[in-house]
């Protein structure tokens, strides 16, 4: 008895112009049931062998073949196919379908970019009115979660999109978690900060800070910019940040100054501190 050989072979394609051969998993798969899934047969008359686990039963190839291209399923979909292709070539239809793929991307983007803006417009209203952004107990059951997700809640209960992406979106996409939260604090945070500093270039600014010591009783500086703003024409006051200070001297003031707003220390006309021994360094 001669070897036989247990695989693929090249003929298969000039006999069924409908198979597809995968050399990575050594299996055969049918190229019109692959493109074509969408239509209506029920689960029982789709061949899973081509589909979806692939075909790789060699001994009985040309037998399983001719079964297959018998079968009503198959015959489906190469009718799907051809109406799909409708004439043109096979790259050209699977273009189109590619096509078809990133629109649909696309429009997720813009859903997921809707859900966030949510959550943006949240972490915002939350800053401006100072309001407690998380609480001590968070679960289902409690009655007080804080306004994070007190707000959220809230939403759910009117805001279809938000609704929607809450119900179907990914388990890992709720965006709720203390994490999450920081980062948008965080990312908020950037955004402002780079604002104001293209705002601050070749202006003259004066500083107001104050020192005080937090719960945990490290030293935290409060950092407030005046300016012109000649389009308001009046002047204006920003907050910059809180900043920890290490060492509780001037130079440190100096350092926030220049690291987070990138100003030189020549457009300060005027620094104000409260009971501020440390300045006269
Ligand atoms: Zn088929």
């Amino acid at each position: 008895m001669g070897l036989q050989y247990r695989g693929f072979l090249k003929q298969y394609y000039d006999v069924y112009k409908w198979i597809e051969n995968s050399p990575a998993k050594d299996a055969a798969f049918c190229f019109p049931r692959r493109i074509c899934r969408g239509n209506s047969l029920n689960s029982s008359q789709i061949d899973l062998a081509f589909s979806t686990k692939g075909f790789k039963n060699w001994k009985n190839a040309t037998k399983a073949f001719n079964n297959h291209q018998k079968r009503k399923a198959h015959n489906y979909s190469s009718e799907s196919m051809l109406k799909l292709i409708d004439g043109n070539s096979i790259d050209v239809a699977i273009d189109e379908s590619k096509k078809l793929q990133l629109s649909q991307r696309d429009s997720e983007r813009l859903k997921n970019r809707d859900f966030f803006q949510r959550l943006v417009d949240i972490t915002i209203l939350l800053a401006k009115t100072g309001k407690p952004f998380r609480g001590h107990i968070e679960n289902v059951n409690s009655f007080n979660k804080r306004m994070y997700k007190e707000v959220i809640e809230l939403l759910l209960k009117y805001d279809p999109i938000f609704k929607k992406h809450m119900e179907c979106g990914p388990r890992n996409a709720f965006y709720s978690s203390n994490r999450i939260q920081n980062d948008i604090i965080l990312a908020l945070y950037n955004y402002f900060q780079k604002k104001l500093s293209v705002t601050l270039q070749n202006k003259k600014i004066s500083v107001i800070a104050d020192e005080i010591s937090d719960i945990g009783h490290h030293e935290q500086m409060s950092i407030v910019i005046r300016y012109f703003d000649s389009n308001l024409n009046q002047p204006v006051e920003h907050f910059v940040c809180l900043q920890r200070l290490n060492s509780v001297n001037a130079q440190s003031i100096f350092d926030v100054l220049i690291n987070k707003l990138g100003l030189s220390w020549s457009s300060v006309i005027a620094v104000c501190f409260d009971g501020a021994a440390t300045m006269s360094g």
